[in-house]
């Protein structure tokens, strides 16, 4: 099922997203949250593509408590960059106030001159959780959506810890929605900008996987309903300039599409 988070006439709500035409999509909005037992109400709206006039307005699929993301999770990506692939899985935070929905614009921060792009597939956590074994790693996942993983490139290599670098407003866009049966383990994951494409990969790439991410991760913390884990970039990556559309499509989810303004 792919489940979307929008507004509605100004109020906040869950729906579940129906059709495959992309300008004939339908939500049935959900009574209750999608974490928890949940009903469709069998009130169905319209999900138009995004204009001034429609009442519908597609939100981040997700309000997380925390986004945790890995990096130099594809071996040509670490290379790409000139970086050792790392033995043992790394992480760091973006803070809630990075995420965006699809639609939604990113806005070039002032302090850098280099904005790049990184395709992601990003998993919902589904229920609070710690110290998640291996094996029960499938029962604490609600679903997967497509991510940004939007970076100022010249800060994070001027300043040591990534806050700045990828951690600015708008730097995590996440959506459209989150779809919640999808065997991850090898999809296609791609990149355009301006409709060209510039990231191509496959998740069965990765160097360490969704399960051995959550191991690594609930370890140390507590995960939460909602929250995100970004699990890597292809290579590929690089540049985005003021104007550019960039979108991300994941085989089996959709497509996540932002335009890049600059900050006013
Ligand atoms: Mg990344």
């Amino acid at each position: 099922m792919r489940i979307a988070r929008f507004s509605i006439d100004g109020n906040v709500a869950f729906g579940a997203v129906e059709g495959d035409k992309p300008d004939e999509l339908v939500l049935d909005i959900i009574k209750g949250i999608p974490f928890t037992d949940f009903e469709l109400s069998g009130t169905k709206v319209p999900l138009a593509p995004r204009d001034a006039k429609t009442r519908v307005r597609l939100l981040p699929p997700v309000l997380p408590n925390k986004v945790v993301a890995f990096g130099r999770n594809y071996a040509e990506h670490a290379r790409e960059l000139g970086n050792e692939v790392p033995d043992a899985p790394f992480a760091f935070f973006k803070p809630a106030t990075s995420v965006i929905g699809s639609g939604d614009e990113i806005q070039y921060p002032s302090f850098s001159q280099e904005l790049h792009h990184e395709a992601e597939l990003a998993v919902v956590i589904g229920r609070m959780c710690r110290e998640v074994p291996r094996e029960r790693v499938k029962d604490v996942i609600f679903g997967y959506t497509c991510a940004n993983d939007i970076t100022a490139r010249d800060v994070q290599r001027r300043e040591k810890q990534w806050a700045r670098a990828k951690g600015f407003d708008t730097s995590c866009p996440l959506g459209p929605w989150v779809e919640t049966e999808l065997d991850p383990s090898d999809l296609t994951i791609q990149l355009t900008v301006n409709g060209d494409q510039r990231q191509l990969g496959r998740t069965s790439e990765m160097i360490h996987s969704i399960e051995d991410l959550i191991v690594n991760i609930t370890e140390a913390m507590t995960l939460l309903p909602g929250d995100v884990i970004l699990t890597g970039t292809p290579a590929g990556v690089g540049p985005l300039n003021v104007g550019d559309e960039v979108a991300v499509t994941i085989e089996g989810i959709g497509t996540l599409t932002n335009k890049v303004i600059k900050r006013g």
